[in-house]
């Protein structure tokens, strides 16, 4: 080893970041088909070895045996950091990218890298920056504003404290706890403003309707906006066995998710049967106008975040829309809710 490297495992980002695949053909930095165009561009924070955390479902986990280059179902090539953001500040000019979002692996000096990162990019352009990270002090994340920062994204994952102990806490032997992650989302409001702090919740851990629909509300009523995910099984991951959720049960709290981010319906509305949602609480005509608008079941998110086959393939079934559903997709969404 030169006297300059870091051993393997620490922060050595060379450089380097690592670009979603998708991203990565948006920019011209590879070649490929794209069924759907990103909207944002996704970056991965660099790193030689995994990240510090353990979650159950992630192939960036220490514990994980399986390929390193992966989030969720997206390869993420890694490209020198210079030569992405040169290319993504072109895209924005020419309205080709909505947003920035860099995704940060769990590691102690995660912060410098990321305001390096931000720092470069904001040389070249004023597109919108999110962050998703793990808890961060309070000044930490004044310090991710005053680069340049726009929102914050600190994924809860799991709805209920006990899932989240089970699968990214200290039960699966991470770092995290549920209040930690709550006192990081309530400092996030302070410092970013309510409406700019957005978390992620994944359906399919082991949650009922009901407690994913808590959730939702209880996050919408800290002023953080809740962004689903489907659970998508990884190989090489803890969960690898774990089957993804029923399309019926995500569709149903996709709706409700709809419903109480958009002040229509609020949980103690909505009515549940041994966990399971049975009545949303909205008048029938307005949820059928909502339903056949396509709206609920696109991807949610920071605004401009469309994250294309994160947790499905292209051929479906989709989970969450990159584009507005067509009508024979709405048509079978009415279906998979009952409301044929
Ligand atoms: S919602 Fe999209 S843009 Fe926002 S943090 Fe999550 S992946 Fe990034």
């Amino acid at each position: 080893m030169r006297k300059t490297e870091k051993p393997e495992g620490e922060t050595f980002s060379h450089g380097m970041v690592r670009v979603s695949l998708g991203s990565a053909i948006l920019l011209g930095l590879m070649r490929g088909r794209l069924d759907a165009e990103p909207t944002t561009i996704y970056l991965l924070t660099y790193r030689r070895g995994r990240c510090t955390a353990n979650c159950g479902f992630c192939p960036q986990a220490r514990g994980c045996t399986g390929r390193a280059d992966m989030l969720s179902r997206v390869v993420w090539p890694p490209f020198p950091a210079a030569n992405v953001i040169e290319r993504i500040g072109k895209a924005y000019i020419d309205g080709r990218v909505k947003r920035v979002c860099i995704q940060a692996l769990n590691h102690p000096d995660i912060l410098e890298e990321i305001i390096s990162l931000v720092r470069m990019i904001r040389l070249t352009s004023s597109v919108p920056i999110s962050v998703s990270c793990q808890p961060l002090q309070k000044e930490e994340m004044v310090r991710l504003r005053e680069t340049g920062v726009n929102r914050v994204s600190i994924a809860l994952d799991a709805s209920t404290r006990d899932i989240f102990n089970e699968v990214k806490g200290t039960s699966a032997g991470g770092p995290y706890t549920w209040d930690g992650h709550m006192r990081a989302l309530k400092d996030a409001v302070e410092v970013f403003g309510e409406g700019s702090v957005t978390t992620h919740l994944i359906v399919g851990l082991g949650e009922s309707e009901e407690e994913a629909v808590r959730t939702i509300q209880l996050c919408h009523d800290m002023g953080v906006y809740p962004a689903l995910f489907a659970f998508t099984p990884i190989p090489g991951t803890r969960m690898a066995k774990r089957p993804s959720p029923p399309l019926e049960k995500y569709r149903r709290i996709q709706v409700a998710q709809y419903l109480i981010t958009h002040n229509l319906a609020r949980y103690a509305d909505m009515t549940f049967e041994e966990g399971r949602l049975r009545d949303f609480g909205v008048p029938r005509n307005l949820l059928l106008k909502i339903v056949e608008s396509g709206r609920p079941f696109m991807t949610t998110g920071c605004p401009g975040c469309n994250r294309p086959y994160y947790n499905e393939r292209p051929g479906g079934p989709l989970y969450n829309y990159p584009r507005k559903p067509k009508l024979e997709e709405v048509t079978e969404i009415k279906r998979q809710l009952g409301l044929q």
